[in-house]
């Protein structure tokens, strides 16, 4: 077989790339999954952007998943009547919406009114993205008093960090469950959580959607301190890891960084979690049709470490050159994978019989050499487990009779899915997904592949693992 990509590809959806056309390049230039981010977005960009999706994807024949990506707990500046200039041992002050700001000093107000509450003296507050950082000096249960630390200039709703701070906000804002109505009404196929901090935000984001009957997947993005030191137990309950980089470089030591990035991803594989790494992998495409070498490095990293997919923010909502940004990608990806290490993942846990099956499976295909494993998933479990396993080299080939799970096998790595009718007689299946994967051109003839399937024995269902060579 000829090169295969393990590595996805995520993209965020925007200007840049929201029309029917662009979207039908993109999906042809290999994005495996689309994110909508709900910090910009109207629950008609929502119904439209899906419409022009689907439409897409049927038209260049490729499926592709979409993600919804909701803000939670996230705060904001109020708006101003001009930027608001900041000087380093100027003293600032930040309000609640329902109290006047002091008027001795400059003062904005703020989107969460626990925020003084939250807050002790000498915390720090980093306004726009960790651009301007000031140290709490004082505070009542209407303001907080503060000192500038850096230089800046403050503009409308900017971001506001709290490093280390927990912030008591909901992990679900009312306007986090409104976007969801809408998301779940259109479509969706993933919901991404904003600043993630412990695994009950998850159980808490589940029960909401079960009682909207959706069956999206959820990927908790992992953005602050919190979410750090409780990693293993939002990973338990998630179906996926975002390494959200853009809001956890200011959160956390920046140059900390890259130990969390490694500890996540390696904690998601032996969980047998799909992992995300995002934001800023070629933040200059944006502007410029080349990264630079430090942006080719960052994403070779990400793909030696394994993570399952790698994501697009900036580059492909506002960017000029987002097909560029994708091609890209993909060129990193096929030059690194083959030089990374093909071991099978000795850390996953498998406790049944039949997940232990993946492990053989996927060694048994690495020995054959030019082979595929081939399996039949109801719950996604089976291609999110083998993904898991790693066997750089071999196919995984997923098919599934659900639409919805179709497409959310889009994000582990080394799955590609396929959405097929199954029949009563197991043997009949086996030799419609060979025959379809023999018909695009996926398997040549020959090719001996290994198949984790039910046959029937004197009317018992057992679970076997065949060697099936293609005619
Ligand atoms: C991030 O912070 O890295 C991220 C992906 O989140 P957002 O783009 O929503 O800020």
């Amino acid at each position: 077989m000829s090169y295969y990509r393990h590595t996805k590809i995520i993209a965020t959806l925007g200007p840049a790339t929201e029309s029917k056309e662009m979207l039908a390049q993109l999906i042809t230039a290999g994005v495996d999954i689309l994110r909508l981010n709900m910090a910009h977005a109207s629950h008609q960009w929502v119904d439209d952007a899906m419409w022009f999706i689907r439409e897409a994807s049927d038209e260049v024949g490729r499926h592709v998943g979409v993600m919804m990506d909701v803000k939670g707990p996230e705060i904001r500046t109020g708006r101003v009547e001009k930027d608001i200039i900041v000087n380093t041992g100027d003293h600032f002050e930040i309000h609640i919406e329902a109290a006047e700001p002091t008027g001795d000093v400059a003062a904005v107000s703020v989107n969460y009114p626990g925020l003084p509450a939250d807050l002790n003296i000498g915390d720090t507050v980093l306004i726009d993205s960790g651009l301007i950082r000031m140290k709490v000096i004082d505070r009542d249960h209407q303001r907080v008093r503060l000192e500038v630390l850096t230089p800046g200039s403050i503009g409308s709703k900017r971001h506001i960090n709290l490093p280390g701070v927990f912030v008591k906000l909901p992990c679900l804002t009312e306007k986090d469950e409104a976007d969801l109505r809408a998301g779940v009404k259109a479509g969706i196929d993933f919901v991404a959580l904003s600043f993630v901090r412990q695994g009950s935000d998850i159980k808490q984001l589940r029960s909401f959607l079960d009682e909207l009957g959706s069956q999206a997947k959820i990927i908790a993005k992992i953005e602050d301190q919190a979410g750090v030191r409780n990693m293993q137990e939002i990973i338990a309950e998630a179906d996926g890891i975002m390494v959200a980089r853009g809001d956890l470089g200011i959160e956390i030591d920046y140059h900390r960084l890259p130990l969390v990035q490694t500890e996540m991803i390696a904690a998601c594989r032996d969980a047998g979690k799909p992992v995300i790494v995002a934001t800023h992998l070629l933040e200059t495409m944006i502007s410029s049709p080349m990264p630079t070498r430090a942006e080719i490095s960052d994403v070779s990293n990400a793909i030696r470490e394994q993570a399952d997919a790698v994501m697009l923010s900036g580059e492909t909502t506002i960017g000029k050159y987002p097909l560029e940004s994708v091609q890209v990608m993909k060129n990193i990806i096929e030059s690194i994978e083959p030089s990374v290490d093909g071991e099978i993942n000795q850390n996953l846990q498998l406790h049944e019989p039949k997940p232990k099956m993946l492990r053989s499976a996927a060694r048994l295909a690495q020995s054959l050499g030019d082979s595929a494993i081939i399996v039949f998933t109801r719950s996604g479990f089976l291609a999110y487990t083998l993904g898991a396993l790693r066997p750089r080299g071999v196919p995984i080939f997923a098919f599934t009779d659900i639409d919805s799970l179709f497409r959310q096998l889009l994000l582990p790595w080394g799955v590609e899915p396929f959405h097929m009718e199954f029949s009563e007689d197991p043997e009949e299946t086996i030799q419609n997904a060979l025959s379809l994967l023999c018909e695009r051109g996926w398997l040549k003839p020959g090719t001996t592949s290994v198949v984790i399937t039910n046959v029937l024995a004197r009317g018992v269902i057992i679970d076997s693992l065949q060697l099936r060579q293609v005619p």
